[in-house]
């Protein structure tokens, strides 16, 4: 399976399990072209191969109007910019993800140290790991600016992801394949934590 067809078996996945619902969130993957992105406004449940929006390193896009390309590009192209390992970045709108960003305290969200983590390559003597989590600016160019600042900063160990405030999740991976990884990892942890917290209040 190419990486375009890999990308909508996972949106269709993503959409089933209501991390897609009502046309949010958007994928992307890094071609030698440019980067291939889901339209804006489109059914993450329905897409079919060639849907994809090519938009080329200046910004044009490969598609006529009126179907645009989607309104979060600006996240994709910083993580692409300053993650050379990059292949795909896929943003969700879970309902954890959500309630978690509220849990957050200085833009940072602990982490508990749970077996999971080793699926992002973190090790027992890595720094604790934290996810950033940046304000949900009206202006999604606002986000991508305070992403691209944290991403071009950092050094050693970093989870491959971010949660904006009452918004969603966002990951990136070497391919389609380690994007939904990913994915899944921090919903799992992310469940965790909820249902760790609602049980310790009972
Ligand atoms: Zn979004």
């Amino acid at each position: 399976m190419n990486s375009e067809n890999e990308l909508i078996t996972h949106a269709r996945m993503m959409y089933d399990r209501g991390w897609m619902a009502g046309t949010s969130g958007n994928l992307s993957i890094r071609s030698p072209e440019g980067i291939r992105i889901t339209p804006s406004g489109r059914d993450k449940g329905t897409l079919r191969t060639g849907d994809l929006l090519l938009v080329r390193e200046r910004g044009e896009t490969g598609h006529i109007l009126p179907v645009r390309p989607s309104a979060e590009l600006s996240l994709h192209q910083a993580i692409y910019r300053n993650r050379a390992g990059a292949g795909a970045v896929y943003h969700v709108h879970t309902v954890e993800s959500n309630i978690l960003s509220e849990w957050a305290t200085s833009g940072k969200l602990c982490l508990p140290l749970l077996e999971m983590l080793k699926g992002f390559g973190w090790k027992p003597e890595d720094p604790d790991p934290v996810l950033p989590v940046f304000s949900n600016h009206p202006d999604v160019g606002a986000i991508a600016r305070e992403v691209d600042q944290l991403l071009s900063r950092e050094s050693g160990f970093r989870l491959p992801g971010f949660l904006i405030r009452l918004h969603g999740l966002t990951v990136w991976g070497n391919s389609p394949e380690e994007a939904f990884k990913h994915v899944e990892l921090f919903d799992f942890i992310f469940r965790y934590m909820l249902q760790s917290r609602f049980l310790s209040s009972r």
